[in-house]
């Protein structure tokens, strides 16, 4: 696989932090010598993503509890800002579903994008979620004149590969 340059801007100098092994092949963690971004290189494909998310993308249960605590604590901040009970709430990167049905629970709709296929099932499936396996780019929340009282990304930045197009 070939080494690419920095997503961020565009050099091609950097030191290798931390050399891994995943998927059967190597990524290794690196740092731009120009600007400091922390990137995997070379970047896994979108069909390795894909396969990954799907396969190995799974909540342990010790994890739920955890997420559930987390989903209340960051809607309770929403709540804040002033939330009613017509408010719509978009979740991107959804994963399983644990903040939009705390979402659900709380009486706001909610609305997910998730990659990983197993995932939106599940949110599906246990919550009733309305949510679109896509890329977000590609998603017909996003891009229909719809509109969301609030849009979460919960530990989703870490995992785009191109921050600028992002
Ligand atoms: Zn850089």
């Amino acid at each position: 696989m070939d080494r690419i340059n920095c997503p961020l801007c565009n050099n091609k100098n950097f030191k290798i932090v931390l050399k891994k092994d995943d998927l059967s092949k190597y990524y290794d963690l690196v740092k731009c010598e120009d600007c400091g971004l922390g990137f995997i290189n070379p970047l896994p494909t979108e069909e390795d993503l894909t396969k990954y998310y799907n396969a190995e993308y799974a909540v342990p249960e010790y994890q739920k509890v955890k997420l559930i605590k987390k989903a209340k604590k960051v809607l309770n901040l929403l709540k804040k800002y002033g939330l009613d009970s017509n408010s719509k709430i978009l979740e991107i990167g959804a994963s399983h579903g644990f903040f939009l049905n705390e979402v659900k629970k709380q009486g706001f709709t909610p609305y997910g994008v998730e990659l990983s296929k197993k995932a939106c099932d599940n949110a599906k499936k246990y919550f009733g979620i309305n949510i679109e396996n896509v890329d977000f780019l590609q998603s017909s929340f996003i891009n229909k004149k719809e509109y969301f009282d609030a849009v979460v990304l919960l530990d989703v930045l870490e995992h785009l590969t191109n921050q600028n197009e992002n």
